[in-house]
């Protein structure tokens, strides 16, 4: 991921940048958070990839993603989970921040 405030390219876990020392942790602040991801693409990849992982893969969940291609949606069940959850638009993605829907 990028920091926030500088731009500068700075390790997932980490919790304040390097280079210019701000706060990085996402859900901490507020305002400067990007739009979710599209709802509608979400469902067409759950839809049409999702026993490949490729809407675990979009939402930014890429271990559950790899898990989900290797067990093949999870024979199935799994890919019918995650349909239904974005359908009720339950799922969020790995920020925690709800689908947009516009
Ligand atoms: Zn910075």
């Amino acid at each position: 991921m990028f920091c926030q405030k500088c731009g500068a390219k700075i390790n997932d876990e980490a919790v304040i940048c390097v280079k210019c020392g701000c706060a990085v942790s996402g859900k901490s602040i507020s305002g400067v958070q990007k739009d979710g991801k599209n709802w509608l693409v979400t469902l067409l990849l759950s839809l049409f990839l999702g026993y490949w992982g490729f809407d675990r893969f979009y939402l930014g969940y890429i271990g559950l993603g790899i898990l989900k291609l290797c067990t093949f949606g999870g024979c199935g069940i799994w890919w019918l989970i995650d349909l239904i959850l974005i359908i009720t638009n339950s799922m969020v993605d790995s920020d925690g921040k709800p689908l947009n829907k516009t």
